[in-house]
């Protein structure tokens, strides 16, 4: 709601005040609210011609079988850039669904081992890494939205695989409480130094740039991430050691029911 100033015993001089504090506050929310919708409408407008484009340059690349190599390499980057700033796009496009409280969930319950199994197999798919899964019970319970939840998991899998070396194993620990249910994903890579820990979750947030340059990133992923959990009633929080490793925790409701 809107932060309004009421002050209806006060001098004259201090309603004035006031009410001035208050058009200002007014006028202040209206224009979040633009900027919301600006943002939304830009990266809906944005989204649509770049997936026509991604659609011809892949089915160039499907088709087409007497490219010279380096063609071949011009329209993958081209195909692959696309697709970078599409995911970019959705991901701003949430934010700012969730900003105006027009991001919806469906909540389920599901069996956590199963789902994360699942984004596991899916992660494998484009990438070998070791990724191992560790659970105290079977079948934990969980209650999410199915596809905001796996959303949130590759994700974390995708940072886990970019900021640590590729010989390195990551680590998924599933655990229940009485009412929760606690997710680790943990890496054995570069770490976070202490004083960003605090803030990897703001939007566009990046821990010194040199260090990651070739990852491309854009510094909203764990923002998304925190959106999506506290949508879906759950936390998230990190801890992390220099040139040990990252524990990301999420915390989310446990079904109480049978499923
Ligand atoms: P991006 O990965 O696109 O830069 P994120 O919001 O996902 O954006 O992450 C913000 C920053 O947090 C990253 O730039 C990186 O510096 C740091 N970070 C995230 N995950 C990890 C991790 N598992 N290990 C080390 N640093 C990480």
């Amino acid at each position: 709601g809107r932060a309004q100033l009421y002050l209806n015993n006060a001098p004259s001089e201090v309603k004035e005040l006031a009410q001035t504090l208050n058009m200002l506050l007014s006028r202040l929310s209206q224009s979040w609210e633009q900027e919301r919708e600006f943002v939304s409408n830009v990266s809906h407008e944005l989204r649509t011609p770049l997936t026509i484009v991604l659609g011809y340059l892949q089915s160039v690349l499907r088709r087409q079988n007497n490219l010279t190599p380096s063609q071949q390499e011009a329209l993958e980057t081209a195909a692959s850039e696309a697709e970078h700033i599409i995911r970019l796009l959705q991901d701003l496009l949430d934010l700012a669904r969730a900003d105006s409280g027009y991001l919806h969930f469906q909540i389920k319950s599901y069996v956590l081992n199963n789902l994360v199994e699942e984004v596991v197999l899916m992660a494998q798919k484009y990438s070998d890494r070791t990724i191992q899964i560790e659970s105290t019970t079977y079948p934990i319970e969980v209650k999410v939205d199915y596809s905001r939840f796996k959303q949130v998991l590759l994700n974390l899998i995708d940072n886990a695989i970019k900021y640590s070396e590729a010989a390195t194993p990551i680590l998924f620990k599933l655990n229940q409480l009485s009412d929760r249910v606690i997710i680790q994903i943990c890496d054995q890579g570069h770490g976070i130094p202490l004083q960003h820990q605090s803030r990897i979750f703001e939007r566009f947030y990046r821990v010194d740039e040199s260090r990651s340059p070739a990852t491309g990133g854009s510094g909203l992923g764990l923002s998304i991430v925190k959106t999506l959990v506290e949508g879906m009633g759950g936390s998230v929080s990190v801890q992390s050691k220099l040139e040990e490793g990252s524990v990301f925790t999420i915390s989310l409701p446990r079904s109480s029911s049978g499923i």
